[in-house]
């Protein structure tokens, strides 16, 4: 089959490698749009944990082809998503819910091949079936959506709340547009330049800041004068996180949802202690895929307009090429199969 390989950090090939035989309780799915995520460049620049030789790519969607277990068989022909978590099932963390947290955990397009092929193993029990009125490229942004939904949840995000997003990246906007889509007030959302603050006003951002251009701290003094009750970093980026501990609200949320890469940083103690803030990680988040299909199926939240460029596999370089430089209107590129 043809996939594209990260051989080792920094060199990737498109390749004819064997196609893969789904084991018991796994199913192969032939893949019919795979995008490309920000995380995928952190995996070809090996900022993050992963198995090397390795088929990057965790945000797809595609028919069942074939399953490991013959009582799975009534999914093959099914059109689905999925979960790219690969667990153990038995220990308490996974018992309880959490499955992230289990010692067993492999990510599929990280410690395990991904959906940069034409094949794909993924586990029975994370499988999810993708309506019909849901476009195979729309479905494969079910993940990222569902990062955006795990993170508003555990930001403790409710309906008539102000927000402040910073970051206009596809996991920012996913935000803004579910939480438009659940009923959050005077949404702002906050990066460097407009080049993507066009497309966060079109999803219906009740302002927008340049941060280049503007003064972030008298901008939001102006739109949310007691601070804001969520705010949620989407950058990683120590100077925004920084400025988001001096934007939320007294007791309100802030959460972290973008990629520290080993970095240490300094904080004003009293921004969080003095002001009563609950702090709370985001960068892990599961079992979110299934509400994110029925949101997008159902039209509650449509991130279609999120795909700005079609691509084949063959063109993989383009891709990552536009993922990185993000020119002028790109948001996400998704490769069809
Ligand atoms: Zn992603
Ligand atoms: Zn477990």
């Amino acid at each position: 089959m043809k996939s594209v390989v990260i051989e080792k950090p920094g060199v990737m090939n498109l390749k004819d490698t064997n196609i893969p035989a789904p084991k018991p309780g796994f199913a192969r799915i032939k893949v019919k749009a795979a995008a490309i995520c920000a995380t995928d460049l952190e995996v070809i620049d090996g900022n993050i944990p992963a198995n090397y030789p390795l088929i990057p790519g965790h945000e797809w969607s595609g028919i069942v082809d074939a399953v490991g277990s013959p009582e799975d068989e009534a999914w093959i022909g099914k059109r689905v998503i999925g979960s790219n978590d690969v667990v153990c099932l038995k220990c308490d963390f996974c018992r309880s819910g959490n499955w992230r947290y289990c010692k067993d955990f492999e990510e599929i397009g990280f410690k395990r091949n991904g959906a940069y092929a034409e094949y794909l193993v993924i586990p029975v029990y994370g499988l999810c079936e993708l309506p019909e009125n849901v476009s195979f490229a729309h479905g494969a942004l079910c993940e990222p959506l569902g990062v955006a939904l795990g993170t508003l949840e555990k930001a403790n995000a409710k309906f008539g709340q102000t927000l402040l997003i910073m970051g206009a990246g596809s996991i920012g906007l996913c935000m803004l547009a579910a939480a438009k889509a659940m009923g959050m007030e005077k949404i702002v959302v906050c990066a460097t330049t407009d080049k993507r603050l066009k497309i966060a006003k079109k999803l219906g951002a009740y302002a927008t800041i340049a941060t280049k251009e503007q003064d972030l701290m008298s901008e939001m003094k102006k739109i949310h004068p007691e601070g804001t009750d969520v705010v949620i970093d989407a950058t990683g980026i120590e100077e925004c996180i920084q400025n988001c501990l001096k934007l939320t609200k007294k007791g309100g949320y802030f959460a972290l949802a973008g990629y520290g890469r080993g970095k240490v940083m300094s904080i004003r103690i009293d921004d969080i202690h003095v002001n009563n803030l609950h702090v709370v990680g985001a960068g892990n988040n599961w079992n979110m895929h299934k509400k994110a299909v029925e949101l997008m199926a159902s039209g509650t939240v449509n991130i279609e307009c999120f795909i700005s460029n079609t691509l084949k596999l063959e063109e993989f370089e383009k891709g990552i090429d536009l993922a990185r430089k993000r020119p002028e209107g790109f948001v996400k590129a998704v490769f069809l199969l």
